[in-house]
C-alpha cells in the first residue's frame, strides 16, 4: 500500500469516530496529526515523482556517454586498424618476388629485397604528388 494509500485510510478511521475537532484537544490533536501525515505522503510522492524523473533524465544522459564512448572506440579502432594497412607490398624487379614494408622502410627512401639482395629505392616526391592529387579528388 503507497503512503498515500495508508493516510488516506487514517483518514477515514478518524472520521469513523466522529471525533469533536472543534472543541475535543484529543479530536484537535488527530486531526492535526493527519494533517501532518496527509502533506507528508504528498510531498514523498512529489519526490518519488522527482526522483523518477532524475533516472530517466540519468538514463538518457547515460545512453548518450554509452553513445559517445562507442564513437570514440569506433575512432580508436579505425586508428589501430589504419595503423595496421600501413603496410605496402612492392614486386622486386630483379627476382620479381613480392616485398612487404611499412612506413619506416618508406622514410628511409629504400629496401634490400629480402629475397635477391637487391636495393630498391623509392621515389618519394612521386608518392607525395600521389597523395596529394588523391586528395584533390
Ligand atoms: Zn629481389
Amino acid at each position: 500500500m503507497e503512503i498515500t494509500e495508508k493516510v488516506a485510510y487514517l483518514k477515514g478511521l478518524a472520521e469513523g469516530l466522529a471525533l469533536d475537532t472543534e472543541k475535543s484537544k484529543e479530536g484537535k490533536l488527530i486531526a492535526a496529526i493527519i494533517d501532518v501525515l496527509d502533506d507528508m505522503a504528498l510531498e514523498l510522492a512529489d519526490m518519488q515523482d522527482e526522483q523518477c524523473d532524475l533516472e530517466d533524465g540519468l538514463d538518457a544522459v547515460s545512453e548518450d556517454l554509452a553513445d559517445v564512448e562507442s564513437l570514440i572506440y569506433e575512432e580508436l579502432d579505425d586508428e589501430e586498424d589504419e595503423e595496421d594497412e600501413d603496410c605496402y607490398e612492392t614486386t622486386c624487379p630483379t627476382c620479381e618476388e613480392a616485398i612487404y614494408f611499412d612506413d619506416s622502410i618508406l622514410e628511409e627512401g629504400e629496401i634490400i629485397c629480402p629475397n635477391c639482395g637487391e636495393k630498391l629505392e623509392f621515389d618519394l616526391s612521386d608518392l607525395a604528388n600521389e597523395s596529394k592529387s588523391e586528395d584533390e579528388d
